[in-house]
């Protein structure tokens, strides 16, 4: 199904789901009804909603309390406008991925008639029905959360790891913890229709946007074509490489003047970059060494490690073999979904990698191994060796 036909079923889904949440005084069309009859549905639903927040906005006037019920609600509307709006420009490819996920969550949420609704709509296109999960779930009136408790103690890491704020994009934080990202939703994540690359869940990761240079998104259409990949590394190496706005490869003399070498235990003068499609195979410990974290939340010790989430060029990298020598130690692959023999992606043209999330996961431990490292003493460690 090409990107249009995706994007016009999206949009009718989210104006039935706006209907309902906002409890419009509207009726809405069959799912075989014509476009002219879904555009004047959507026409009126809009309308109704702008009034809704001109009359709330009246309401408020008075208001003083900024966390009132009323004030939330009202901000709830007035995001659910905006953001009915961007899919309707059409210009803003990152956010419309946004929406999208989140038209999809909701669907995964709603009361079991809407979700019904939503699924007769989605199965007037069999190809449409991996957007939409063809099982949901028994319907718990599960909000998606932005305050799972996961979510904050990772939270707690990132800012323990003290980065510069302007790096990172919050809007694009997403968590893939198994409430906000159950069992029951896909592995695989549908592809924009210009993307040839997998796109695979990271379960159990919490994800943290970064931000990236919106004229190289632009010039690039990273958002439409460019892979999604991840690199496993240490905290203060991965700062490094944001802070450079792109890869450093060994060899490389960076910002503070070190020669960035070759990380012990890899072949001799090969200076190339590793990514892999899967976060399993990039978050191996010979890449993302497990860091340990306290939490002053629940005070409880956590493994930790960290993985860029990369944007690559098509067609700029090597897709090739794991060098773990998984296959020989486990008998089985890393991931369900790309073979061991095409698990990791080689590079070394530095333009071709940007960061866009900064991907966390805890594991928690009751005994405190040796074989982890502080990760107070990583952070401010001089760690030069960025390379994997
Ligand atoms: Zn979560």
């Amino acid at each position: 199904m090409n990107d249009n036909n995706k994007l016009k079923k999206i949009r009718r889904i989210f104006a039935i789901q706006l209907t309902t949440k906002h409890k419009l005084k509207l009726i809405i069309p069959n799912n075989d009804s014509s476009d002219s009859i879904f555009e004047l549905f959507i026409n009126e639903m809009y309308n109704q909603l702008q009034q809704k927040l001109s009359k709330q906005n009246e309401q408020l006037l008075n208001e003083t309390n900024g966390n009132s019920p009323l004030f939330i609600q009202k901000k709830q509307l007035q995001k659910d406008l905006d953001d009915f709006h961007i899919l309707d420009k059409r210009q803003d490819a990152r956010a419309i991925q946004q929406i999208i996920e989140r038209v999809e969550h909701m669907a995964m949420f709603n009361t079991k008639s809407n979700i019904n609704e939503i699924k007769s709509i989605v199965q007037s296109n069999k190809q449409c029905q991996s957007i939409i999960i063809p099982q949901p779930p028994p319907p718990p009136m599960q909000s998606i959360s932005s305050s799972c408790s996961y979510r904050a103690l990772c939270s707690e890491l990132i800012n323990r790891l003290n980065w510069p704020s302007d790096l990172f994009a919050p809007e694009y934080d997403r968590c893939f913890c198994k409430t906000c990202y159950p069992v029951t939703l896909p592995n695989v994540c549908q592809a924009n229709i210009g993307n040839k690359y997998p796109i695979i869940i990271p379960r159990n990761w919490m994800k943290f946007g970064l931000k990236i240079d919106e004229v190289q998104a632009k010039v690039h259409q990273i958002w439409d074509k460019w892979a999604i990949s991840y690199h496993g590394t240490l905290p203060n190496a991965a700062l490094s490489m944001i802070k450079h706005r792109q890869i450093c490869l060994p060899g490389d003399k960076l910002f503070d003047g070190t020669q960035l070498s070759i990380r012990s235990g890899h072949i001799p003068n090969q200076k190339s970059f590793f990514t892999s499609p899967t976060i399993r195979y990039a978050a191996q410990n010979h890449y993302a060494t497990p860091l340990e974290f306290t939490s002053q939340i629940d005070k409880c010790v956590y493994t930790a490690k960290i993985v860029l989430r990369c944007r690559q060029m098509p067609d700029t990298f090597i897709i090739q073999n794991e060098t773990l020598n998984n296959s020989q130690i486990n008998g089985t692959d890393f991931c369900d979904i790309i073979s061991d023999e095409q698990i990791e992606w080689k590079t070394d043209q530095r333009g071709t990698v940007i960061f866009d999330g900064l991907c966390v996961r805890l594991k928690k431990v009751f005994n405190v191994g040796n074989n982890t490292n502080n990760i107070t003493d990583q952070i401010y460690s001089q760690q030069t060796n960025i390379s994997n």
